[in-house]
């Protein structure tokens, strides 16, 4: 299982129970950072439930469960305990409140990378300030880097530092980059395999170190740049926000559906056992569901925020539509809908946009 790495990465040493709960307390100190009192640790795992027929449904249910922050015991023995049943993930971010999605962060005291090929493994040696934890993810070939911070960073600026070292190590540039971020924690099992292959601490240096020295000399990925400071999850290219809100944000907000790494979830608008909603990365890709009855066209229904909000709260009023999306996703700014000229500015902005739709993943 074991691939050709350079020696800088080491390997995983000789592991007892021990040194298990070790790593992993290690680890979770590590992404706790000096987070205040009140910061928790969300651990998120496939639950197998019992009953049902559809074996895919049910190997896409994920749970959750919450722990402090500041006592990473308790999120530690929740880890291994259920390390022995199922897959099981850690928000990278301390959340505030028992939510998953960015709302819930207000610091990030790590960053991160997803190093998926040989190529980008070359490239970490180049890096000004090598990663201070490597974990073998269980995939083979998969390392997750991290980095400690000496001062905690905001979403946006935690994106943008990860965006820039995934650009300098050619990896994977994906969901990993997100502030609410999941990943496997090391002292854990990847169950992707038969038998399930270990997710392990490779290397772990507690030093930490400020975003600047990290990121010296790394050239800096395409806008969005670091100030004047986006709202987080905003990067205003269109004109209109709520058009560049990403869909597995909004998605998450508006059916209460957590998104899962497959972006694939139950339709919010039908009722299935297989999950059929395809939630695609960008806004402008937005979501599809296949499950639904085709349009006239004869093309399978999709959309964008809007014409997701329109479905499920019933309304074709579009004034009335992008005044409560402005109230839940952007309630700190100027209403669109209290704005009629703008309203339709944005409105016929929205049907003249070509849309561009992936095929079936
Ligand atoms: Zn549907």
């Amino acid at each position: 299982m074991e691939h050709q790495t350079p020696t800088v990465f080491g390997s995983p040493q000789v592991s007892s129970p021990r040194s298990h709960t070790r790593d992993l307390l290690r680890y979770l100190t590590a992404l706790a950072g000096h987070e205040p009192r009140g910061g928790l640790f969300e651990v998120r795992y496939r639950a197998f439930a019992r009953g049902g027929s559809d074996l895919e449904d049910q190997r896409a249910r994920m749970r959750r469960s919450w722990h402090p922050a500041s006592a990473p015991i308790g999120a530690a023995r929740a880890i291994l305990e259920l390390a022995e049943r199922t897959d099981v993930y850690i928000g990278l971010a301390p959340r505030r409140h028992r939510h998953g999605g960015k709302s819930a962060i207000k610091r990030i005291w790590t960053l991160w990378a997803d190093l998926d090929t040989p190529e980008s493994t070359g490239q970490v040696s180049t890096l000004p300030v090598a990663p201070g934890i490597v974990v073998q993810s269980g995939s083979a070939g998969h390392r997750h880097l991290y980095w400690p911070l000496s001062a905690p960073l905001g979403i946006a600026e935690a994106e943008l530092a990860n965006r820039t070292l995934t650009l300098a190590l050619g990896a994977d540039g994906g969901a990993v980059v997100n502030a609410a971020t999941i990943l496997r924690p090391p002292s854990t099992l990847n169950h992707k395999s038969t038998p399930p292959a270990p997710v392990m601490l490779v290397t772990l240096d507690r030093r930490r170190h400020p975003v600047e020295e990290i990121l010296t000399g790394l050239p800096a990925p395409a806008p969005p740049a670091l100030t004047p400071r986006p709202p987080p999850d905003l990067v205003d290219r269109s004109g209109d926000p709520l058009q560049v809100i990403k869909p597995e944000h909004y998605i998450e907000v508006l059916t209460g559906r957590e998104v899962p790494r497959s972006r694939k979830i139950s339709c919010p608008l039908h009722h299935e056992r297989t999950p059929s909603f395809h939630v695609y990365p960008t806004p402008e890709q937005g979501w599809t569901c296949f499950g639904c009855p085709r349009g006239p066209n004869g093309k399978p229904l999709g959309g964008d925020i809007y014409t997701l909000a329109e479905k499920l709260w019933r309304t074709e009023d579009f004034l009335e539509l992008t005044r409560r999306l402005y109230d839940t996703f952007l309630p700190a700014s100027p209403r669109r809908g209290a704005q009629p000229a703008a309203a339709a500015a944005a409105g016929s902005a929205r049907s003249h946009r070509p849309r561009q739709r992936p095929p079936f993943p």
